[in-house]
């Protein structure tokens, strides 16, 4: 092959083809630095002399479906100049790296349109350097990444196997975007993305997030002064269907025979929303019927669908007007589940109101949690857990398949 073929192909543009070998369907071409190109790579000097030689071979694009390892010899330089010994430059290849720029490009684009496991086969190379190579793209992307103009933001927590394991996300809700990812669920987990975020010059507004503590603390320790903080609408809902669970659970165990009988199987119709019950007459009667039985649940399912009515009350005024009438009610219960919740709620009260200044949620965060699960049920490479959390700070992009490793 000629020099000139071997530029216009492969790239290769500062080393010359000393000779070209086969062995077992695989082309070796073998390189040497041109003399003209050879520097010293401290100071740049031409005046270098040639010390010994070694062979770095590099995985290459293929020709057709064959092959291809570009062979290069780099000699150590002495340079005349500034007395440094080291080793010529490789140009066609990062450091470090068993493949060449061109070869790493091929890879990224095949990564649009293959699983990991087919580009690995296609190629004949392993599984985990095609892992490796989008991998480190991924982390140049994500650095790259400008945070400027973020506002308006979700925070939420992700299981990433079952039981324990949990990451961190961080969604802009403006782009859509997953702007960072980290492991655990406590405060520490959002330290470095409230310095990144605080370093790229962004101006913070508003923060969607449940009210659990570990997050509040994080906002407290690390975000700027002056942001508002929103408590997700449904993470307050879903509190109080966990409470109308608790309570149904103390009646089942508390209740005689006949009591039990009324409740029994209740527990899903409890945690419907009426309205969906509107349409399955069979399921309303059951549901009336049981709470017609007991008391306690009745008054407790009625705030329960009523604490919904929250969002929709057209004012902020309106709305915390409605919100304090909710909570001396719960109060009024004298139940020990229903007051936490009201004091809960009393005490979060100037950020779950925020939502009327910022009808923002961590709804988006859903959507993505969805994807995720695509993303856990193949297992090949996702027990890498920066490899899970760089691909989701890409998931809304085609440009890397989801599912498949
Ligand atoms: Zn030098």
């Amino acid at each position: 092959m000629s020099t000139r073929l071997l530029y216009r192909t492969f790239g290769v543009r500062t080393f010359d083809l000393i000779k070209t070998t086969f062995d077992k369907g695989v082309t070796y071409f073998h390189l040497v630095k041109k003399a003209g190109h050879r520097r010293c790579v401290c100071c740049g000097s031409r005046a270098v002399g040639l010390d010994n030689a070694r062979t770095y071979p590099l995985r290459s694009v293929p020709i057709g479906n064959k092959p291809v390892i570009m062979v290069l010899i780099l000699y150590t330089l002495i340079c005349m100049n500034c007395g440094s010994r080291r080793q010529e430059s490789r140009d066609i290849a990062a450091p470090r790296k068993s493949y060449t720029r061109a070869f790493g490009q091929l890879v990224l684009e095949l990564a649009g349109k293959m699983t990991i496991l087919d580009i690995a086969r296609y190629l004949r190379i392993g599984w985990d350097l095609v892992k490796s190579i989008i991998k480190s793209s991924l982390r140049r992307r994500a650095r790259r990444r400008s945070w400027r103009k973020v506002k308006r933001i979700a925070i939420d927590e992700f299981a990433i196997r079952k039981g324990h394991n949990y990451m961190t996300l961080v969604v802009d809700l403006d782009s859509g975007r997953v702007l960072y990812w980290a492991e655990g669920k406590d405060h520490t987990a959002l330290r470095a993305f409230f310095q990144r975020l605080r370093r790229s010059g962004a101006k913070l507004e508003a923060i969607a997030v449940d009210m659990s503590g570990a997050y509040l603390k994080a906002v407290r320790l690390y975000a700027p002064k002056g942001v508002r903080l929103v408590h997700d609408r449904y993470h307050v809902v879903a509190e109080m269907n966990g409470v109308i669970d608790k309570i149904r659970r103390e009646e089942q165990n508390r209740l005689n025979d006949e009591g039990k009988k009324a409740i029994k199987g209740g527990r899903y119709l409890l945690l419907y929303a009426s309205e969906k019950l509107d349409e399955q007459p069979e399921k309303k009667a059951r549901l009336d019927k049981l709470l017609e039985a007991n008391e306690l649940l009745h008054k407790v399912y009625l705030m329960k669908e009523d604490l919904r009515l929250f969002w929709s009350q057209g004012t902020k005024k309106k709305a915390e007007k409605f919100m304090r009438r909710w909570c001396k009610e719960a109060l009024g219960l004298g139940n020990k589940h229903t007051t936490r919740i009201a004091n809960t709620i009393l005490r979060r009260f100037h950020a779950i109101l925020a939502w009327y200044d910022y009808p923002i949620t961590t709804g988006p965060l859903e959507g993505i949690n969805n994807k995720v699960k695509v993303l856990k049920r193949v297992a090949y490479g996702y027990r890498d857990n920066e490899f899970f959390g760089l691909r989701l700070l890409f998931i809304h992009e085609a440009r890397f398949r989801l599912a498949g490793a």
